[in-house]
């Protein structure tokens, strides 16, 4: 087990680390923490040498499963996340672009359907040079990455 991780501060619980500094607070709505009940700390702007600026989520007692966290792959693909037990990383989870991804985003497209009627978004992904794009399953759109929008979810 690797004890060089400055990620070390909570005793249990999730790490969320190299966010590009610039998509935490999105980070932080794709998981819904806003309405979240656990110890959360972060910080950002943080000196990485793979992203320039980085931001760092952590989240005390609180454990995600794997289609939730795949989520976080949409908008910081390099994002490492670390499962933290008695202060020690127990676990590194690699983030895998989920093929479909139902809810959670908006269409980009004002006149789409999900937009006027309660019916839920339902995308499919396409990686494409290091960039995702969601293709709207009712209207055909795409939405790139840079205009992802995040439905809040509760
Ligand atoms: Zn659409």
């Amino acid at each position: 087990m690797e004890k060089h991780l400055k990620v070390s501060a909570i005793k249990e619980g999730t790490v969320i680390d190299h966010i590009p500094a610039d998509q935490l607070f999105k980070v932080i709505d794709i998981l819904g923490l806003s309405h979240s009940e656990n110890q959360i700390t972060f910080g950002t702007n943080l000196d990485s040498k793979l992203l320039g600026k980085k931001a760092i989520i952590k989240i005390a007692d609180r454990f995600f499963k794997n289609e939730d966290i795949d989520r976080i792959a949409l908008i910081a693909p390099q994002a490492k996340i670390n499962v933290i037990h008695n202060f020690e990383v127990v676990e590194k989870r690699i983030l895998s672009v989920p093929p479909t991804i139902r809810g959670i985003v908006k269409c980009m497209n004002p006149v789409c359907v999900t937009n006027h009627q309660p019916v839920e978004t339902l995308f499919t992904t396409i990686r494409e040079n290091g960039e995702i794009r969601l293709l709207c399953h009712y209207c055909e759109k795409e939405t790139s990455d840079k205009n992802i929008k995040i439905i809040s979810n509760v």
